[in-house]
């Protein structure tokens, strides 16, 4: 979220599925491509020869005068060169990887350059046509607007617009939320939201196209695996910020977890795309987000805020889904009792009260 004075503005990607002149951004994909590497190689020669360090402006100048051999907007090959550096030195390391024909399709533009033409774009003298999946609401188009093409070829328009952000709702219902293994996450009301279901007709069909070496056919299956993934944590998501002004989640980290014995099912079960869109469907609605540290949430008794002895203990308990404290003799569900502590903490934060559940 943006502040600018008394407004508080914010920013939301939409994407489209462009239908028109995808030969051309084939080719200006190779040619942004081509002047990538050429930072890369001028970072490259900084290095072999201790010199300073190219910023972006560096680069910018640099590249000036190249834009119309390469047939590319100069606002792509500013961005490009900004990007370069802004991943350069986010990356801490002295150079990046080259771009090549198997890196994904990327155009960037400045958001200036890009104009609605009725349910079409005008960009550098084109019109893309697009599938307008949904309409694009008033506001101003800014940076970071790109063409990007996925695994299947497909490109895709992605428009970053500015608009005011909702006023902020008064946090009444608030909600902690577990995130597990078994269920995806366990909410703090006592409902469950089931994992992503692996779909064995689509890992079947899988396997088949891989063992047929059919690398077009692997793609697009992996695609719509990710799809009906992607679909199904969307459902939740919004139906989680539509029904609590105030969502609390622990930042359990997959990271760390998968070293474990567990790595398996954590790699799949998407918890960071399940925050991610948590937050920002929150920023959108005017509702609250919050991340907590979740270390002992499932150790402490949401009744009586003791640790008991009686507590389930790490990852050897990890089978035990009731316990009852024997300290104040509340009977907990395992993981509602986490959502519960994950809640609290929560509202330990907030400076205005929320009545208790
Ligand atoms: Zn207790």
């Amino acid at each position: 979220m943006v502040d600018n004075g008394c407004r508080t503005w914010m920013k939301l990607v939409y994407r489209y599925r462009v239908k028109s002149l995808t030969g051309l951004l084939n080719k200006q994909a190779r040619a942004v491509n081509f002047v990538w590497n050429y930072c890369n190689d001028r970072q490259k020669d900084a290095l072999r020869f201790g010199r300073r360090w190219h910023t972006g402006f560096d680069l910018i100048k640099l590249t000036t005068g190249c834009s119309k051999e390469l047939g590319l907007h100069s606002g792509t090959v500013n961005d490009v060169c900004q990007q370069y550096a802004r991943s350069r030195s986010q990356s801490h390391r002295p150079y990046l990887r080259y771009r090549g024909r198997k890196t994904l399709g990327w155009v960037p533009l400045k958001g200036r350059e890009l104009k609605r033409e009725g349910n079409a774009f005008r960009f550098a003298g084109n019109t893309f046509r697009v599938f307008y999946s949904r309409a694009l609401p008033e506001g101003k188009i800014t940076d970071g607007t790109n063409f990007s093409r996925d695994r299947c070829g497909n490109w895709f328009l992605n428009i970053v617009l500015e608009v005011p952000a909702p006023p902020a709702r008064l946090p009444v219902r608030g909600v902690g939320i577990d995130l597990g293994l078994k269920d995806l996450a366990t909410l703090s009301d006592g409902s469950r939201i089931a994992a992503p279901q692996i779909y064995r007709a689509s890992e079947a069909a899988l396997a088949v196209a891989q063992r047929a070496r059919k690398k077009k056919r692997v793609a697009v299956l992996h695609a719509k695996i990710a799809n009906r993934r992607r679909h199904y944590l969307h459902t939740c998501t919004s139906a989680i910020v539509g029904a609590f002004d105030y969502i609390v989640v622990g930042n359990i980290n997959a990271a760390a977890l998968a070293r474990t014995s567990m790595a398996k099912s954590v790699y799949d079960v998407g918890w960071s795309s399940f925050r991610a869109q948590l937050a920002y469907k929150a920023v959108k609605h005017g509702a609250w987000f919050e991340e907590v540290n979740e270390s002992f949430t499932t150790q402490i008794c949401s009744n009586c805020g003791a640790v008991p002895d009686s507590r389930p203990k790490g990852i050897a308990d990890l089978g035990i889904r009731e316990w009852r404290c024997c300290d104040c003799g509340a009977v907990h569900d395992r993981d509602i009792n986490a959502a519960l502590n994950i809640l609290r903490r929560g509202r330990a934060t907030l400076a205005v009260g929320i009545p208790d559940r």
